[in-house]
């Protein structure tokens, strides 16, 4: 098996055949590339080896050294060739560096999770649009409070003793906050209030809940945060979204702004 094809991140460092195409010969002068339905390329000496070379993992300087090195019949020129294969669909151009736009922070139960969350989110950034706050059991609500005054956008993602809680996702000054959850919270039982600032206490709690909920959880925040990165609403923008572990457990629920909080002001 080849090994894996990318750089220690996961990130495509150069042009890479559509991932998961085999590489096929249709006749003597004719490839394939995949099968769904394939694109087909009139073949030239040495092509197909430097398709297989088209792994992701070398940048073009890299790649057309490798080229000139391992497959000197290949006399085309590489960069019009690849041009050609890029237009073609049979091969994905590199992206561009991506400029990071967020942070994953946890306590100290949860680094696996937010593992799998900076898996799909990339780099974190050192100044970040949104933060993805987890946390096992209720996070400290101070925590949210400075972001807030602050005016990141942050989602708090709490891995409760059975479900995962996902939101509200908080824009300042246009969404409700954690601190309107409590308000409602507080609303259904009053106790709830004298509850909130027992949060603060750091602690370390096992997490219990099934794979299978949490990696459901983790590329549902992925899903949510890249939402609204493309400049969409996600769901749980204003709302909470609770995952059990059955099937289609999942209940959206709207979090109103309470006049109280003091999220309230950003928004005046
Ligand atoms: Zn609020």
């Amino acid at each position: 098996m080849p090994s894996d094809s990318s750089s220690p991140a996961g990130r495509v460092l150069g042009p890479q055949l559509l991932p998961g195409a085999l590489v096929l010969r249709r006749d003597a002068r004719t490839l394939q590339i995949g099968t769904g339905p394939g694109v087909t390329i009139r073949d030239r000496p040495g092509l197909g080896r430097v398709l297989r070379l088209l792994d992701g993992s070398l940048p073009l300087p890299l790649l057309a050294r490798a080229v000139a090195r391992d497959v000197p019949d290949f006399t085309d020129d590489l960069t019009d060739t690849l041009t050609r294969l890029v237009a073609a669909g049979a091969v994905i151009a590199p992206p561009a560096e991506p400029v990071p736009r967020v942070a994953v922070r946890h306590d100290r139960s949860t680094s696996q999770f937010a593992r799998l969350l900076r898996d799909g989110l990339g780099p974190p950034a050192i100044e970040p649009e949104v933060e993805v706050l987890v946390s096992a059991g209720e996070p400290a609500r101070s925590t949210f409070e400075v972001l807030v005054a602050a005016g990141i956008a942050h989602l708090p993602v709490v891995l409760g003793e059975g479900r995962v809680r996902i939101g509200p996702f908080v824009v300042p000054g246009t969404s409700s906050c954690l601190g309107c959850l409590d308000a409602l919270l507080t609303s259904f039982d009053p106790a709830w209030a004298a509850l909130v600032p027992q949060f603060e206490r750091t602690r370390l709690l096992p997490v219990g809940l099934p794979p299978r909920l949490l990696l459901q959880a983790a590329a549902e925040t992925i899903n949510q945060v890249e939402c609204l990165l493309r400049g969409q609403r996600p769901s749980t923008l204003g709302r909470t979204l609770a995952l059990g572990p059955e099937h289609g457990d999942a209940d959206l629920r709207a979090v109103p702004l309470a006049g109280a909080c003091s999220c309230g002001l950003l928004a005046a």
